[in-house]
């Protein structure tokens, strides 16, 4: 299983080097030469950085949904018609917990792909929905994924979940974190049982308080951070960050085999 990262910028990286946060997990099946591949997230600049790695929409056999963020959900209308229209109709597998469902239809994706064409209504006349719980998990290609909620922004009005991906590959566990508070006490399980973790990571003066800021990551424990690498950061000058323990930041278009 190999997981590469299209982009490892914030919503609003404007490096030219540079995309938003979305992966492509590949996994080949005994028996088949050819991978099966899992986008995760799938945000606006995704239509850019997978032509930028050489795929096209149809290339993705699913496609996992962590939150509502454009960075993360922004490339769905794109995925979608340019599908039906383009590569005669591919659905892909849509995974994503059931609270996200309906608001990522009604809110986010009804305006431009209710009408297309005869018979074109619903999220399910473009993927083949996987309704999610998080108590279950599923299952890919061989692989089990726990989800996990994790705290992004917490206000007075309420709180707005993500939803972490825990994978149990055969010879690697992997914690993603998606975008995420600071949250230590809630996170170090996942931590500590992971072989590799990738974790959000803000740079820069500002302290946006809806992810982990490098000078807060800095302050976890040495194992922890020996198995860490970072992502989801602004194009603001990089700290040594294995000087200071971590496996490093993630660059675009990297990759990691996790067996
Ligand atoms: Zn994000
Ligand atoms: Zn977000």
């Amino acid at each position: 299983m190999k997981l590469t990262f299209a982009g490892t910028g914030s919503a609003f990286c404007m490096a030219a080097d540079n995309f938003q946060s979305n992966m492509v997990l590949e996994a080949v099946q005994p028996g088949s030469d050819q991978p099966a591949r899992m986008l995760i997230d799938c945000g606006s600049d995704a239509r850019h950085s997978l032509r930028n790695l050489g795929y096209m929409p149809n290339d993705f056999d699913a496609v996992y949904i962590s939150h509502l963020h454009s960075d993360h959900i922004g490339g769905l209308e794109w995925m979608a018609l340019a599908n039906y229209f383009i590569f005669e109709g591919h659905q892909a597998k849509l995974f994503a917990v059931h609270d996200l469902l309906e608001p990522l239809w009604e809110h986010s994706l009804r305006g431009g792909l209710q009408i297309s064409d005869q018979g074109n209504n619903s999220l399910s006349s473009y993927f083949k929905v996987n309704e999610l719980s998080p108590a279950k998990g599923f299952d890919w290609q061989g692989v089990h994924f726990d989800v996990i909620p994790v705290e992004h922004i917490v206000t007075s009005q309420g709180t707005m979940l993500s939803y972490a991906l825990f994978g149990h590959g055969k010879k690697q566990s992997f914690f993603l974190t998606t975008d995420a508070i600071f949250n230590p006490d809630a996170h170090m399980p996942l931590y500590q049982k992971a072989d590799i973790i990738f974790q959000d990571c803000e740079l820069g003066p500002r302290h946006s308080g809806v992810h982990a800021h490098y000078e807060q990551l800095v302050t976890l424990p040495a194992d922890i951070k020996a198995k860490m690498w970072l992502y989801h950061y602004q194009a603001y000058p990089k700290p040594d960050a294995v000087a200071d323990g971590f496996c490093g930041f993630v660059e675009p278009g990297q990759s990691f085999e996790l067996g």
